[in-house]
């Protein structure tokens, strides 16, 4: 017998408004609908409705974790430093640690993310080659303190995530822990319902090669991506990459300096020579390990200082101030021009091509310059792909005009490679005695995120709609108010739950039809039936939440409808 959960005995309050402080859909909802409650920013307690489909969560990744061979373990969240300390993430987390003392003075933290504690543990447990390869994942709560906790259960500060771990021998063994995982989660979020895409990551503070996220759609995304409408590429902004067109070298005249008064921004000095931002060159100074460094882009391109900061890591990049100016002549704020930068390394974008030519800085006060020629005027140091993306922008695989969308990552996979093994010397006895040191994968699912996601990509204007593998029941009975309606309604969720069906069912005295319908709309369970008008005559209705479509069926026929679905 499945569950019948009564809702004149279940702890709920359903809210009529938002609350003041919910800016995004899934925050809006899952507060009104009873299932979450904020307890303080970023820090939530699932209600038992909202239980129930974070565990249905949890339970769909568990199947699938299973179905790969993973081995389910549960890690301490509460953590030494050491450990941390030996792979250098104490200090690079920096302010997103939670960090705490015990009563000895001791330091420790609370668990962000943990591939150092399993590495530890696998060092512990195997020894040979055959005991690998291993995959382990963990369903447990993290605790990272976000600059932003403000997209409801989307970013918390305590938060559910499945991490799992491979570790193999060789390459070849990682690619195919890799491949079992990627196999895994299409699985996981098709089966969750969600409508989402694969994209190529940067890896980011991790550090490690292949690397990608599944991002799912939806306004209240914290990512960018691109998405071609013409073929099936899709990528996190920050890691599109662009084909510099062929470009025809043509005689552009010689070098003419312009008078430009008072037009330190490429805006400006468009607007008073009446051109195009495109036909400038912007030339952004950044110290790169404290050297300055000069970044060439067209004038109506953004850098992006995240993109600049993955091609230079591990050197620091960081924006010139004022004082970086000074005793620097050669460096006239306003009016740089490549040209001019002898001593400067000069990084631009492949669309600053060979043979193309720019107005630019004349390197003096209030002048520019026309027709300076890439490769005859000034050289490029190095190419790299470091502006921000644009919507129309050519796809890398196909040259169609790229779109962008706001997405949730709910999930990522890592190729880690040995930065972790090689952190704590994890080897194994290879087959000729000798030891090998062994490769990893980390792979994280938000639980509790998806949860919120769903909430998000699935909810209409009357509230949730879960898919019906989450949803915290199958069925939500509302019984229109009269006794003999509550008692059909009651009858009805008992033979349901004798079928096998999971019911939610609408029992309170006292409560309005009225109200009754607005909360099952809210609460979201796909489908509804309805105990009302033509009770006496064994005669319900069966509504879908997501269709809206109604239908008035004899008793019977609705149960076997719904016990067939
Ligand atoms: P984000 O870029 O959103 O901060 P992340 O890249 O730091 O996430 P990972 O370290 O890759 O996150 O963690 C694995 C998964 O855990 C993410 O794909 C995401 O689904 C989830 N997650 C990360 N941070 C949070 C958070 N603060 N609250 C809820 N879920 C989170
Ligand atoms: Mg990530």
């Amino acid at each position: 017998m499945a569950q019948v959960q009564r809702m004149s005995r279940l702890m709920i309050k359903t809210l009529r408004d938002d609350p003041a402080d919910a800016e995004t859909l899934n925050h809006k909802l899952l507060v009104r609908a009873g299932y979450v409650r904020r307890n303080a920013a970023g820090i939530w307690t699932w209600l038992p409705l909202g239980k129930k489909v974070f565990e249905n969560v949890a339970r769909i990744v568990r199947e699938e974790m299973d179905a790969i061979g993973g081995q389910e373990v549960l890690l301490p969240a509460l953590l030494p430093k050491e450990p941390y300390e030996v792979s250098g993430r104490w200090d690079e987390y920096g302010d997103l640690l939670f960090r705490l003392k015990d009563r000895k003075g001791g330091d420790y933290l609370l668990g962000p993310t943990h591939e150092e504690i399993f590495t530890q543990i696998v060092k512990d447990q195997c020894a040979s080659y055959k005991d690998l390869p291993v995959i382990v994942y963990q369903i447990q709560t993290k605790y990272r303190d976000e600059a932003r906790p403000r997209a409801g259960v989307l970013r918390g500060r305590e938060f559910q995530m499945k991490d799992s771990y491979s570790f193999d021998l060789d390459d070849a063994g990682l690619a195919e822990s890799y491949a079992l995982h990627r196999a895994a989660y299409q699985r996981i979020f098709t089966r969750l319902g969600f409508d989402y895409r694969i994209v190529s990551a940067v890896s980011g503070a991790m550090g490690g090669s292949a690397s990608e996220e599944f991002l799912a759609p939806a306004a209240a995304g914290e990512d960018t991506f691109v998405d071609c409408p013409n073929c099936d590429y899709a990528a996190n902004t920050e890691a599109v990459t662009f084909k510099a067109p062929a470009t025809d070298v043509i005689d552009h005249g010689p070098v003419e300096e312009l008078d430009t008064p008072d037009t330190p921004t490429i805006e400006t000095l468009a607007q008073h020579l009446g051109v195009p931002a495109s036909a400038t060159l912007k030339n952004l100074l950044v110290k790169v390990d404290g050297e300055i460094v000069a970044v060439g882009v067209p004038g109506d391109r953004e850098v992006d200082l995240g993109k600049l900061g993955e091609h230079l890591t591990p050197a620091a990049v960081e924006v010139v101030t004022a004082e970086d100016f000074e005793g620097r002549p050669d460096l006239v704020r306003g009016y740089v021009g490549p040209q001019g930068l002898e001593k400067v390394r000069y990084i631009a974008d492949p669309r600053v091509a060979p043979g193309t030519a720019w107005i630019t800085g004349a390197n003096k006060p209030d002048t520019h310059a026309k027709n300076v020629v890439v490769g005859r005027d000034f050289t490029v140091d190095e190419y790299l792909d470091v502006v921000v993306v644009q919507a129309g922008d050519p796809c890398p695989s196909c040259g169609a005009g790229l779109e962008l969308g706001r997405a949730i990552e709910i999930g990522h996979i890592f190729q880690l490679g040995r930065k972790y093994a090689d952190a704590f010397q994890l080897d194994v006895l290879g087959q000729n005695g000798k030891p090998v040191r062994v490769t990893m994968g980390s792979y994280g699912i938000g639980v509790s995120r998806a949860v919120a996601a769903l909430a998000e990509q699935s909810a209409d204007e009357h509230g949730l709609c879960w898919p019906r593998e989450v949803a915290p029941a199958d069925v939500h009975i509302v019984a229109a108010g009269k006794a003999q309606q509550i008692e059909l309604a009651l009858s009805l969720a008992d033979r349901l739950g004798t079928a096998g069906v999971r019911v939610l069912v609408d029992d309170r005295a006292g409560v309005s039809p009225g109200v009754k319908f607005t909360d099952a709309e809210l609460i979201g369970v796909p489908t509804i039936l309805i105990a009302g008008r033509r009770s006496g005559e064994g005669v319900v209705e069966l509504k879908d939440r997501k269709s809206g479509a109604r239908e008035e069926l004899p008793v019977d026929d609705a149960i076997a409808r719904i016990v067939g679905e």
